[in-house]
């Protein structure tokens, strides 16, 4: 079916929350230089703002449109910008400025595909550690997962404080930098409590089993964020990493994370430069193993963790995953929806 615009998309306008019917009128044609065809435009009747098909889309304004995908599956790919930017005959900068806009999309996708998740069911919680720049500028990046579909609810990332043995000369490198620039803060603390608060928002006030290993402070903040609904069962972290080990599904999925960025690998040129930038990477690292990929590679029916937990009716190609803007939250347009018509917050319809 043609496009034909939902809402306004001017926020101030009054047909941008209750858009009347035909609240638009054609109003000509235009060709952008960076694309093949000529686009129909619109114009609100009530703002009379010019619009587009592009103006709903992510890829607006964009200067090569065509690589927002290979960029995507690139990076979940573990392959790193410079390489990209060979093969795709781009610049670096350019690459890295698309993927911090594909990132903040993607955390946006996954808040609005995400509001709420079922009651009663068991989070898993580990952090991974890492580093940015040097490997004595040591980071945190706490991962919350669903056990039963490996749905990725969120992750932070934080930086901690781990001196060496003293004497070494590893230590004696910490503490001509600490020197400089101040012993280096550990946010562990808060990154837990920020990735157990955004579970937290998804559950309504349900109940939920929460799997750790036996770090001290999981069991404090978890009690500080749920109250007495949280039941919290630990696991040593030295017992051995089978199948068989409850925080398996936790171990694989850092693993995972370390397979496909390729700046959580040991000894990788790739690694973090800013912490910033690890964080806007696992956005896209969640928006591919929650609504793209297949849970398992032995699931015969293919369906993403989302699909799993009822939260798709089936899994996003990486072109519907990067198609329709976000931003509008309940208001953006579903990723599914190929006309424009079915909204985020709307319930789902056959004719959708
Ligand atoms: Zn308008």
């Amino acid at each position: 079916m043609e496009f034909r615009p939902p809402f306004c998309p001017n926020t101030d306008c009054k047909q941008h929350l209750n858009p009347g019917i035909r609240f638009w009128i054609f109003f000509g044609f235009f060709k952008p230089s960076s694309r093949p065809e000529r686009v129909q435009r619109f114009r609100c009747k009530t703002c009379r703002i010019t619009f587009s098909k592009p103006t709903f889309c992510l890829d607006y304004w964009d200067q090569r449109p065509e690589l927002n995908q290979r960029l995507f599956e690139n990076l979940v790919s573990g392959v790193g910008y410079r390489q990209t930017a060979r093969t795709v005959h781009a610049a670096v900068s350019s690459l890295q400025y698309k993927a911090r806009k594909l990132a903040a999309h993607a955390g946006l996708l996954h808040h609005n595909l995400s509001p709420r998740l079922p009651a009663d069911r068991t989070f898993l919680l580990d952090e991974e550690e890492t580093y940015e720049q040097a490997s004595i500028r040591t980071l945190t990046m706490p991962v919350l997962m669903e056990r039963e579909h490996w749905f990725v609810v969120a992750t932070d990332v934080g930086t901690t404080r781990r001196l060496a043995a003293s004497g070494s000369k590893r230590r004696e490198w910490q503490e001509r930098e600490e020197l400089e620039s101040g012993p280096r803060p550990d946010q562990s603390r808060e990154c837990v409590t920020t990735v157990l608060k955004e579970l937290d928002r998804r559950l309504d006030g349900a109940k939920l089993t929460l799997q750790t290993d036996l770090k001290g402070s999981y069991a404090t903040i978890a009690s500080e964020v749920f109250g007495d609904r949280v039941t919290h069962e630990t696991t040593s972290g030295k017992l051995p990493r089978t199948t068989f080990n409850p925080l398996f599904p936790i171990n694989t999925t850092l693993a995972m994370t370390r397979d496909n960025l390729g700046r959580l690998r040991r000894k990788s040129w790739l690694v973090t430069k800013k912490r910033e930038w690890l964080q806007s990477h696992m956005n896209l690292f969640l928006a591919y193993r929650n609504y793209v990929r297949v849970r398992f590679n032995r699931d015969k029916d293919g369906e993403s963790p989302a699909v799993k937990l009822k939260l798709l009716d089936r899994n996003l190609t990486v072109a519907e995953a990067l198609g329709w803007r976000q931003d509008w939250g309940p208001r953006s347009i579903h990723p599914l929806s190929a006309d424009g018509r079915r909204f985020i917050g709307t319930p789902v319809t056959a004719s959708a």
